[in-house]
């Protein structure tokens, strides 16, 4: 099987406690960098994808997430910054 991609949510898969942490206060699980270093040695993609509300509310920035997840290695991210009662194109999954 060829894998191009892979895209991964951050709260509780990459580390965390599958609640809020700002970046500057979240810590990846002791494997995750090294996860991700092995796709990246495959040529494989590696995505962040997250929900994160906070960031409508003013508790955290874009820049402060995208920062955090280009500091592990990812390729990009893709963060939907509103409400789950917002009308967005980007909130997943999507209804
Ligand atoms: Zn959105």
């Amino acid at each position: 099987m060829n894998i191009d991609a892979v895209f991964v949510d951050r709260d509780g898969t990459i580390g965390g406690t599958g609640h809020f942490i700002h970046p500057k206060d979240f810590s990846p699980y002791s494997f995750s960098r090294d996860a991700i270093q092995m796709l990246k040695d495959d040529s494989i993609k590696t995505f962040a994808c997250m929900n994160q509300h906070r960031i409508s509310k003013g508790e955290a920035t874009l820049a402060d997430f995208y920062k955090e997840f280009q500091s592990y290695g990812f390729d990009d991210a893709f963060i939907c910054p509103h409400g789950s009662d917002g009308d967005c194109h980007c909130h997943k999954p999507k209804n």
